[in-house]
């Protein structure tokens, strides 16, 4: 009998326990006198600080499944206080590690990549910001605070901002035009409130990064997400290609998407309505969906086969909307007990199958790199993160009519298509932010106008209906530019990265199958990089990828008639 996810305790931290340990553990490394010796206190180390992981993921899966949960919503306000002391403590330790007199014997072990994640760890941290840090976890608490405070009324119901979403693509243009009206009036109403909230965020953001001898936010912030084989030149000629070799296609797909809608015109709130006949959407309820998933991970790969069962006889999966339930979706992982686990809101739309096809692939890298001897090596940058995960989304093609019926071939129109057409928004999500950090000083009213000129570099097509979406006001739902600067852009390059499977398997399947199940094994032991490398993929930086990549993407869609969708 496999244990159950409810079998699995949460053990709350004692922190000045943990502070006790990890100091004496980091003294026993200090003080091993054989490379063999040393290397088996890193493992100590490292199942000491999955045991803390656990304890924080078992706490925030079960807060966020209930908020209304007294004693795990207390435990995770205390947790969230103790995360910076842990972090305090890995820096503690990754500096003496750093020193190490047996780095030569450590890297014919594990290879270069843990002395350069423990390096831009140390460029990313310093206690001395620590403080700022707290200041910058309040401000992104009052941003998801504000956001989730929008009631807005609409035939006389109130709704939020995610709820009224399914308004936005209704067929009737009437009603996309007013829902998008009414939400564009709820932002202006805050205005003010976003742009004090986001220019403190900046000022404490560029705080820090001079604090620690940065010019400004922009590298700092690069290293704080891991990053460390490739800077914002390089980002910069990767937004230059997809300019240049992406656009025309976009620009295309609008165009059509026009055209099946009938409508001459088209304003920014037509682009959600994908076909007149409505969006496509799952055939079942959750039961009848989790059940095609596990014939289609059965059927899939032995791999698959074995991951899936487990995670569903684990009760590893939290699928249903439920009364105070958190929004949203993630995969986590429960170390110890070598687990991933995925949460998530069915609401009846194509999104639900999504959770089983992206989350899924995510947790399956976590559970193919569940033995692996280093933590740091349990999961790569995220760049390399969304690979598995919008790959996976490719490799279940084949299965979407069991999920999909009718609505098929709707559907993988949709997903492509949506998947290419992102990333133009990326790259300007992308663009805005390294604007804000190179000019920390200009008004909240000049960031708005950038926003509004970059948009309409990348997304010409966008035409509003409010003076106040005209004049740069459709960031501020982009909670990522509040809460994860210079996060976004990893989604688009790791599409890229997928569309490189899906050239591939539609070419021959068998050969991308290997390559991705290469690729979850190496997590996170090599950067972004040199996991391309060493599968072989372009690398998105190269000038000229770009080109090669949206080729066959390209010719793809041409073979697609959507006018009889
Ligand atoms: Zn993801």
């Amino acid at each position: 009998m496999v244990m159950k996810f409810s079998e699995y305790e949460y053990i709350p931290i004692d922190i000045e326990k943990v502070k006790d340990e990890f100091h004496k553990l980091i003294e026993k490394f200090k003080e091993a006198k054989t490379a063999k010796k040393q290397i088996s206190i890193m493992k100590e180390i490292d199942d000491f600080r999955r045991d803390i992981n656990t304890n924080f993921a078992l706490c925030n899966v079960r807060f966020t499944i209930n908020t209304a949960d007294k004693y795990y919503a207390k435990e995770n306000d205390k947790n969230d206080e103790i995360r910076p002391v842990i972090q305090s403590l890995t820096n503690e330790y990754y500096k003496v590690l750093k020193e190490t007199p047996f780095k030569q014997e450590i890297i014919k072990k594990y290879g270069k990549n843990i002395f350069d994640i423990v390096d831009v760890s140390l460029k990313a941290f310093d206690p001395v910001i620590v403080e700022d840090m707290i200041e910058e976890n309040k401000l992104s608490s009052q941003y998801t605070k504000l956001i989730a405070s929008a009631k807005i009324k609409f035939n006389g119901q109130t709704y939020n901002l995610s709820s009224i979403g399914k308004f936005a693509q209704d067929s009737d243009r009437a009603i996309r035009a007013k829902v998008s009206k009414l939400v564009s009036k709820w932002f202006e109403k805050h205005c003010e409130e976003f742009d004090e909230i986001y220019d403190k965020m900046v000022h404490v953001r560029d705080k820090m990064a001079k604090k620690l001898g940065y010019e400004n936010y922009v590298q700092f912030g690069y290293y704080r997400l891991g990053r460390v084989d490739y800077n914002a030149n390089d980002v910069k000629g990767y937004r230059e290609q997809v300019y240049k070799y992406l656009l025309p296609l976009t620009k295309k797909l609008f165009k059509k998407q026009a055209k099946r809608l009938g409508i001459k015109g088209m304003k920014s709130f037509d682009y959600n309505l994908e076909f007149l006949s409505g969006n496509p959407t799952p055939k079942g309820d959750k039961k009848y969906l989790v059940d095609q998933a596990i014939n289609m991970y059965d059927e899939m790969s032995p791999e698959t086969s074995e991951f899936f069962h487990f995670m569903v006889d684990s009760e590893l999966l939290d699928l249903e909307s439920k009364p105070n339930k958190a929004g949203g979706g993630y995969t986590t992982t429960l170390d110890r007990y070598h687990a991933p686990f995925i949460f998530a809101n069915f609401n009846g739309t194509s999104g639900d199958v999504d959770v089983l096809t992206h989350e899924v692939g995510h947790a399956f890298m976590a559970y193919t790199c569940r033995d692996v001897d280093l933590l740091d090596y349990s999961w790569p940058t995220l760049e390399a993160c969304e690979i598995h995960s919008m790959s996976m989304e490719f490799f279940t093609y084949p299965w979407m009519n069991n999920f999909f019926k009718e609505d098929t071939d709707k559907y993988k129109f949709t997903h492509l298509n949506s998947a290419i057409t992102f990333i133009p928004y990326g790259v300007a999500v992308d663009e805005f932010q390294h604007f804000v950090y190179e000019n920390v000083d200009v008004t909240p009213e000049q960031r708005r106008l950038k926003w509004r000129e970059i948009e309409k570099k990348y997304l010409p097509h966008i035409k509003y209906n409010t003076k106040f979406m005209e004049n740069g006001g459709r960031w501020f739902r982009q909670g990522h530019i509040f809460e994860a600067p210079f996060y976004y852009i990893d989604y688009t390059l790791a599409q890229v990265c997928a569309f490189q499977f899906f050239n591939l398997m539609n070419k021959d399947r068998e050969k991308a199958w290997a390559k991705y199940v290469k690729l979850c094994k190496l997590g996170g032991s090599k950067s972004f990089l040199e996991l391309l490398e060493v599968i072989k993929l372009k690398n998105p930086f190269v000038d000229g990828s770009i080109k090669k990549i949206v080729k066959p993407i390209k010719d793809y869609i041409a073979t697609i008639d959507d006018t009889k969708m």
